[in-house]
């Protein structure tokens, strides 16, 4: 994308996946004993040496019971987390060998989120908020405005541009969130259950614009909703912070 105003200097390698994790266990510190020293508490194991990679143009699903790690594994293959061990990289990017701004730098770059809430800025219009990213990117407002409302046209909301996100459906304020994760044009799109508040209906009109974002990039939709993840490609399966089914 042209304008760009990233800050990360490391380079990222063209035929690299588009997102790979080696081995990455990601533990939590679980109590606050305060009579224990911080390596002594208790901890919790989410993710377990786990590998996979995933290139551009897939299509996928990551499923398993509540608790079993999803979450956990999108904050990191998104750069929003670092793993205790092993290596998520990004493009070819060891995200942990990343300071905390050369990071958020990489996920302006490559990557697009999308949460099962909505996070909409409630005092910006729908074109206001699909237009937020880009002007970290340095680019002008009125090109900001154009290229937000190419995308609010391509999710189905171009009559709906000065809205309010509280005057739009939750299905509609979902639609926003995604043209605002892909308006920096991301070769990755990560969305975290992004139907789990929606009815049937509506949830598979939001699935229908993640399903049109894979022309475009990678996508990694976690869901427990079975009719979301018949849609892609490949289904990643977890139980207890392990893959148990890739396929
Ligand atoms: P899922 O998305 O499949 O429900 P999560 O990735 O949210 O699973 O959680 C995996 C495990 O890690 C669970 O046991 C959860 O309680 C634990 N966990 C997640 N986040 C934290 C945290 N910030 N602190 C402590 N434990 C956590």
């Amino acid at each position: 994308m042209a304008n760009r105003s990233t800050t990360h200097t490391a380079a990222s390698a063209p035929d690299a996946p588009v997102v790979r994790c080696d081995e990455v266990t990601r533990t939590y510190t679980r109590g606050t004993d305060p009579v224990l020293k911080r390596r002594q508490q208790p901890t919790v194991t989410a993710l377990d040496a786990v590998s996979l990679a995933i290139d551009s143009g897939e299509f996928v699903g990551v499923s398993g019971p509540s608790g079993s790690g999803k979450s956990t594994l999108l904050y990191l293959l998104a750069g929003l987390d670092v793993p205790t061990r092993g290596t998520v990289a990004i493009h070819g990017i060891d995200t942990k060998a990343l300071s905390e701004r050369e990071r958020a730098a990489l996920r302006l770059e490559h990557v697009g989120i999308v949460f099962q809430r909505f996070h909409l800025v409630p005092s910006l219009s729908a074109r206001g908020n699909v237009a937020l990213p880009l002007v970290e990117h340095g680019v002008r407002k009125r090109e900001r405005h154009r290229r937000a409302d190419t995308l609010l046209d391509r999710v189905g909301l171009g009559d709906r541009a000065t809205h309010a996100p509280g005057e739009l459906s939750g299905g509609e304020q979902q639609r926003v969130a995604i043209a605002r994760a892909l308006v920096t044009e991301p070769a990755l799109l990560i969305a975290d259950e992004p139907t789990g508040e929606l009815d049937t209906e509506t949830g598979a009109r939001v699935l229908d614009v993640v399903d049109e974002a894979t022309d475009a990039c990678a996508v990694v939709l976690a869901s427990h909703d079975d009719q979301a993840l018949a849609r892609t490609d490949r289904v990643i399966r977890l139980r207890d912070g392990r893959i148990v089914d890739d396929a």
